[in-house]
Order: structure tokens, then sequence, then C-alpha cells
């Protein structure tokens, strides 16, 4: 029996208990314990990004284990096993067939695009010109033109229209060329599953590293922490672009403002050319509307569209959904769309909004669901450790998120007539929040699920 594995397990375990790292199996689990000569750990793997990143952020916590089990004069040393194995050697030969492999093998889920989401259908308004001449440059000259477009504009403004108008276009026009979509999120999910199942690394690399045009879309979904989505992403539009490869990429922000992204592949998005989308004024969005009413084949009265252009005012999902909205009353009332439907269901629209809004409600409810605790347990006077815990995150999460509420207000919601408990909580949070990236990445999901 090998002799390391033991050992090796005894410091797993105290690394998995003691150090608070995040996605640890995802490496260590391709880490084998080679040897163990009772001074000398040796332990392998086969992909030398996994052992070097192991080697970069994790020697001194395995040492610092190991010395504390087996002595002081004991050392750890990791290697790649087999080489042959690295990724850098894997696009060279046979490229097609390796690609239509694991293209049907393992990523039969590929995103695809939508077909509606054309330039034709996209409407040109000052808060986009730069941002629409950029995307029609790069998808009639690709490989050719600025490299990459970093596209940049808050939620709704089009820019997964634009990339897949770029992708559509391109298959279309230059069939040869193969045009791969992903958000930055499949991206962090594809990577993170086949490490963590042992799938095939190399042959998930070769997928994303045999695009033309690599389109890629909320970059600023890319989680906290992700360092190693992070450099395969770098290594990815390293290769691609060396390789006269198109990326194009989208943000909700510019890259320098994405403050969780490394300084490298921030200089990196910035280094072709960047455009930005703004909100639509009200000229550009009454063209949308109708626009979409005619794909529709829907008769809006300028009144009616002007009216709606002129009331949501937030982004272009909203129009599109007063416009169903519309559609399917008209059709229920069966009478033509008039000024009054449109009222009703702006007005609708907006007590939808205000639903929405964040209240103390749906944080505890949010927290709730995360936690796996039930709402009335937060809001009452159990003190065990995980309800205080959801109770403080709660706390936490109203100050930072309803900043109407005053400190006692939030006290007295909890029941606690002491408002120096919320500022407690908040700190206690604080502190979890810097040292504890699990907690961390939770407390970031409950505010995306409460937005
Ligand atoms: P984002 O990716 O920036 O969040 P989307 O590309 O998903 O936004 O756009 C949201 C919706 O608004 C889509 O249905 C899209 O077709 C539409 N849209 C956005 N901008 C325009 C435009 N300029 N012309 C026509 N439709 C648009
Ligand atoms: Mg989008």
């Amino acid at each position: 029996m090998n002799v390391a594995q033991p050992i090796w397990e005894n410091i797993y375990n105290l690394v998995k208990t003691e150090a608070p790292f995040q996605n640890l199996e995802v490496f260590f689990d391709q880490i084998e314990a080679h040897s163990w000569n009772g001074k000398e750990l040796v332990l392998t793997g086969s992909d030398n990004r996994v052992v070097e990143h192991i080697r970069n952020n994790y020697s001194d916590t395995l040492l610092q284990f190991l010395q504390k089990k087996e002595g002081k004069d004991s050392f750890v040393t990791i290697k790649t096993l087999d080489m042959e194995q690295s990724f850098l050697r894997e696009p060279t030969t046979k490229k097609k067939s390796a690609y239509e492999r694991v293209k049907s093998e393992v990523y039969p889920n590929e995103i695809p695009l939508n077909v509606k989401y054309t330039f034709d259908r996209f409407i040109k308004g000052t808060s986009n010109e730069h941002a629409l001449a950029a995307s029609v440059g790069v998808a009639e000259k690709p490989t050719q033109y600025h490299n990459p477009l970093y596209l940049y504009g808050g939620v709704g403004l089009g820019k997964t229209h634009l990339m897949m108008a770029i992708g559509n276009h391109v298959k279309e026009q230059f069939p040869h060329l193969r045009v791969l979509y992903v958000t930055a999120e499949k991206f962090q999910n594809d990577l993170v599953e086949a490490m963590s199942k042992k799938k095939n690394l190399a042959g998930l690399r070769a997928y994303y590293r045999h695009a033309d045009i690599f389109l890629i879309d909320d970059i600023q979904m890319i989680g906290q922490r992700a360092e190693y989505t992070q450099e395969e992403i770098f290594h990815t539009f390293n290769y691609l672009y060396q390789n006269g490869k198109h990326i194009v990429i989208s943000g909700d922000r510019p890259p320098q403002q994405l403050s969780r992204l490394t300084n490298r592949l921030i200089s990196r998005f910035q280094s072709g050319l960047m455009a930005d989308i703004k909100s639509p004024n009200l000229e550009t969005r009454m063209a949308i509307l109708a626009s979409k009413a005619k794909e529709n084949q829907l008769v809006l009265p300028d009144t009616v569209l002007k009216f709606l252009a002129e009331k949501l005012r937030g982004h272009i999902r909203i129009l599109e959904s007063a416009l169903t909205n519309l559609l399917f009353l008209s059709d229920l009332e069966n009478r033509p769309i008039d000024l009054s439907m449109a009222k009703s269901i702006v007005r609708d629209l907006a007590n939808q909004e205000e639903k929405n809004r964040i209240s103390i409600d749906t944080i505890i409810e949010a927290v709730g669901r995360s936690f796996g605790i039930e709402e009335e347990k937060v809001k009452g006077k159990s003190r065990t450790e995980q309800v205080s815990l959801a109770r403080h995150a709660c706390m936490y999460l109203a100050r930072k998120h309803i900043p109407a509420l005053t400190l006692a207000e939030i006290a007295t919601f909890f029941g606690r007539k002491d408002h120096t408990t919320v500022l407690h909580a908040e700190k206690k949070i604080k502190e979890l929040l810097d040292n504890n990236s699990d907690f961390a990445k939770q407390i970031e999901e409950i505010i995306e699920d409460l937005n």
C-alpha cells in the first residue's frame, strides 16, 4: 500500500477544516500522494496548471500542516507527473476530430444564438451608435477589426443582442468560421464541473480554444475569488488572440471598474476597442417600441407609443413586457389597443416594480431561503448559531440596501430594543465577509436573489 496516502489524507483533512479556502476540492481532488520517505511528501498531478496553482497558493499551508503532523524537518514537493497531458500541446494535432469529439461528448449544451438578435432588428440611437458600429465592424471583418471588442452598459440595454448579432452575421457571411458564444457564468460552471468531476479538462480547453469568434457575455458574473476561472479566461484569451482569433466581451461596466478581476485580465480587455451603451433617449425608446410592435404585427397608435416610451424609462425589457401585456389584454378584451389600456398596464408594471423593491421582508425571505431557516425563526428569539447568523445577515443587508431605515427601526423589527445590536451584527458580518469566502459568496448570492 502507498504509505504516502494516509499522510496526505491527514494533512488534507487539516487543510479542509482549518484553512479558509474556497473550492479546495476542485484542485486537490486532482492531486495524488505519490510517495513518502519519512521526510519528503511528494504530491503529483497530471495537469501542470493545477499543480502550479497549488504550488503558488497552498505550499505554505501544506508545509505548515505537514510539519505539525510529521515534524519540523519534513517538507512537501508538488510536481507534474505526466507532462504529455499538458493542455498546451492539445490543439496542435488532429484538431478537428478532437474538437468534434469533445463537442459531442462533453458539451452538447452549447448556448444557441437567438436568431432574432440581428443587426436589422437593432435600433440605432445616440446611446448605442458606437457600440453598434463597433459590433458591425467585427461582424463584417472578423479577425481583422479591433480586437478585442469590449462592450459595456447596464442591464437590458442591448449587449447580448449585439453580441449575438455579431455571431449571427458571421455565421451567415463566413460559414467556415466557428462562432462560440458563452456567458462568463457558464464558462466558470463548465470549468468547475470539469475539474470537480475529473472530466476531460484538456478537452474543455480545446473546445473553448477552438473558436474563431469567441463571444463571452456578462463578464461581471465571474464569482468572487474565482482566481482559477480568471486564469483560465486569461489563457484562453491569449491563446485565441495569438492565433488571430476574434474576441468580444461584454460587461455591465468598464473593465477597470470590475474590481474582482485581476489586473492582467483588465488590461487585456482594455487593449482593443471599448464601446459603451447608455440608456436610450425618448426618441430611441419610441423607435424601439415601434419596431417591436411591428415585429408582433401590432398596431400602436402614436399616443400610446409616446405614452409608453415616456413612462417606461428603465431598460428595454420593460418596454417589451409592456407590449406583451398590451397584446394580451387587447386579445382578452377583444378591443383595439388604446391609451387607457396602456395606462392600466403602466400602472401594473409600476406596482410590480414597487413590489420588487427590496424590503426587510424580502431580505428575510431571501436569507431564510439561503440558510434553510423559516422566516418566523429568523425574526424570532432563537439564539442558536445558525439562526443568529442569519439574523445578523438580515440586519447587515437591511443596513446596506434600505438606507431609509434607521438603526432603531431595524432593531425593532427584530424585536430588539437596543440599536447597537444592529451595529454589532453589521460589524460581525463584515468581518466574516473578509475572512470567509464561502460566506461571502453566499451573501453575494442572496444579494443577487434580492435584485
Ligand atoms: P443586455 O444584454 O444588455 O442586458 P439585451 O441585449 O438582453 O440586454 O436586451 C434586452 C432586450 O432589449 C432584448 O430583447 C433586445 O432585443 C432589446 N433591445 C435592446 N436594445 C435594443 C435596440 N437598440 N433595438 C432593439 N431592441 C433592443
Ligand atoms: Mg445580456
